[in-house]
């Protein structure tokens, strides 16, 4: 049994008061805390290596290349991909999504379909628009039913051999829904199609073995997973990625420039034009490590006991209501009290010290089909404890007194 006090000791900012309470931070999935080896690796590199990459001879640029690139093989390793040059660094999932989507825009024929869910986050949404818009291909909605799960009987009836992209989330940043993408993946693959995996809210709780899943692309963002912001990875399979033209011209991306013709470097290189967030980069494989010492299965499992307390407790409250009840959940719960904004219930909450999401979570299409403005929503980490879980509903029924 891991010691999870001992681990919380470990982020500074979770000791800080709000508004003279204690902080109990349950907005793990807009962004996460960071340990203190985290902060120590991005103050080291500013202090002892700093210097452009990939391009110096002298020491210290060696220093920084050889940490990046040391990075980049351990977000290799912890996602099983087979090769480094496989793994793209981005700004983060947003921009995984789009440097996918804008090269898709220029495969794509008029009548071809892509394939989105209706509980896709707006990164996953938006990009295939404007893929959709300038390519003349369809863009196709699988539909969720009550519970927040895809309804795969829909999806088989809209998959067809037009379909090249199907892009699906991993899990819900709203609901928490797990989805089971390993399932849609191989379908998709019977008629050909490609499948990118928004994986923003998964990878700080579960293993992801991309190619055991055999995605064709997979996204996230390293502040998810207790990395700095500004950072993320693109993983895509090393056919696909030679096949995508370049997202962005500059730097670092070419192998030789004449201003008659001018080709490209290898992947990733292909993908990461201009300077790039080197200690971002760095400090997400110190991240990965520390996830790693914890271990990923210690974590769901702690989380689900977690989300199970919480989902309990919160049902003994009068007039609320729970969105988002599907079978398989990560440690997310999103919920509205009735006749009751869920920003009032926010505001005063957080008087009391307790950090929520309030709102749409950059889902509208999910409020749409629940028929709800937004709804309150608590995110876990494996930081967080009963206690909290506790202080938090303590607050809720204080808001409720108040404001109904
Ligand atoms: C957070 C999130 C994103 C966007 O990630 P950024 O880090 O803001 O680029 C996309 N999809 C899901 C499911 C998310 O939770």
């Amino acid at each position: 049994m891991l010691d999870f006090e001992q681990i919380r000791e470990q982020f500074p900012l979770l000791k800080r008061q709000v508004n003279g309470k204690p902080l109990v931070y349950f907005d793990n999935a807009a962004t996460a805390q960071k340990p203190q080896i985290v902060l120590d690796v991005i103050e080291k590199y500013y202090q002892t290596y700093n210097a452009n990459i990939h391009r110096g001879v002298h020491r210290l640029s060696q220093e920084a290349t050889d940490a990046y690139e040391v990075s980049r093989r351990k977000i290799q390793k912890h996602f099983n991909a087979k090769d480094a040059k496989e793994i793209i660094f981005t700004r983060g999932t947003t921009e995984s999504i789009n440097l996918v989507a804008n090269g898709f825009a220029q495969l794509l024929d008029k009548g071809d379909e892509v394939i989105i869910s209706e509980l896709e986050h707006h990164s996953n949404i938006v990009p295939w628009q404007l893929a959709c818009e300038q390519s003349g291909a369809i863009l196709r909605v699988i539909p969720i039913n009550d519970k927040g799960e895809i309804v795969l009987e829909a999806f088989y009836q809209i998959l067809s051999n037009k379909t090249k992209v199907v892009a699906v989330s991993h899990v819900s940043n709203t609901l928490g829904t797990i989805n089971p993408i390993k399932h849609i993946i191989e379908k998709a693959h019977q008629v050909g199609a490609a499948v990118l995996i928004d994986g923003a809210q998964a990878t700080a709780h579960l293993k992801v073995d991309v190619q055991e899943l055999d995605c064709d692309f997979y996204c996230t963002s390293a502040h998810k997973m207790f990395g700095p912001t500004g950072i993320g990875m693109l993983y895509g399979k090393e056919a696909w990625l030679r096949k995508l033209p370049p997202y962005q011209g500059g730097g670092e991306m070419i192998k030789e420039v004449t201003f008659t013709k001018t080709t490209y470097a290898d992947i990733p290189f292909k993908f990461e034009a201009g300077t790039p967030n080197i200690v971002g980069g760095i400090a997400f494989g110190t991240a990965i490590d520390f996830i790693n010492e914890i271990g990923l299965q210690a974590i769901a499992s702690y989380e689900n006991e977690l989300l199970a307390y919480a989902t309990d407790k919160l049902r003994e409250i009068p007039n609320l209501s729970i969105i988002g009840t599907a079978a398989d959940k990560a440690a997310v719960v999103s919920f509205v009290i009735a006749n009751i904004h869920p920003f009032d219930v926010g505001s005063i909450i957080d008087k009391l010290g307790v950090a929520v999401r309030t709102g749409h979570h950059c889902t509208q299409p999910i409020m749409q089909h629940f028929k709800i403005p937004g709804t309150i929503r608590a995110s876990f980490a494996f930081y967080n404890t009963q206690k909290e879980i506790d202080m938090f509903i303590e607050s809720l029924k204080k808001s409720v007194q108040m404001l109904a």
